[in-house]
């Protein structure tokens, strides 16, 4: 028997129906009851977005992760199209006689916040300051092994400096720097300078000086 939509007259022959409604109407009425528009905190320096787990990049996957928390919804979202000010997300969502698919056009309201990595780095922040002497192939080399490290573990170089003495990279986070040295195998001389005091503590930033020679290599 063919169903009529009570509110919209379309049939059952050509539409599918979620119990005594068309998808059409169902869809209609899930969109209505989704925000228009969702704030998301974001860097105005690197442009990362504010998430559970820190600052991340904005990407598809991130972006849905933002989306989907912000609109606190059950249904399950995929970003179709992700423009300036705004993204069309598709969305899945159970009902109690089906499912009804659709796509809704949601601002994106950025509001402009610094994170702490920025402000470290606006503000010269280093606890970790690595020297690299000695043969200039080889210090390259370890400089963009560094750079890479550093980049990927959510840390920061606030500083290069490259000299005739040979470069000196300065970095955000001391800790990264010797797990770095010990997957590496690296066995740079290490030395201390006092930074300061900070509730009765001493801070010390790491220096950590690798020199490379003709015979041995840099990994
Ligand atoms: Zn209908
Ligand atoms: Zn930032």
């Amino acid at each position: 028997m063919i169903k009529y939509c009570p509110i919209c007259n379309r049939s059952s022959d050509k539409f599918r129906f979620v119990g005594e409604f068309c998808e059409v109407c169902v869809a209609d009425k899930m969109k209505k009851n989704i925000p228009d528009r969702i704030e998301i905190e974001r860097c105005k320096s690197c442009g990362r977005i504010r998430a559970k787990e820190g600052y991340i990049q904005l990407d598809n996957g991130t972006l849905r992760e933002a989306v989907k928390r912000s609109l606190g919804t059950k249904c399950e979202v995929k970003i179709v199209k992700q423009k300036e000010k705004s993204a069309v997300v598709n969305f899945h969502c159970e009902a109690d006689y089906g499912y009804a698919d659709f796509d809704k056009e949601i601002m994106l309201n950025f509001k402009k916040i610094m994170c702490i990595d920025c402000y470290r780095k606006t503000s010269g922040y280093y606890e970790a300051l690595v020297q690299l002497r000695g043969v200039q192939q080889k210090a390259d080399k370890a400089m963009s092994k560094i750079t890479r490290y550093v980049e990927k573990n959510g840390a920061f170089i606030s500083r290069i400096d490259e000299t005739e003495h040979g470069i000196d990279i300065y970095i955000s986070d001391k800790e990264m720097m010797n797990h770095f040295f010990q997957l590496y195998k690296m066995k740079p001389k290490r030395s201390f300078t006092l930074h300061g005091v900070k509730n009765g503590r001493r801070i010390y930033r790491n220096v950590y000086l690798l020199r490379f020679d003709k015979e041995l290599t840099a990994d």
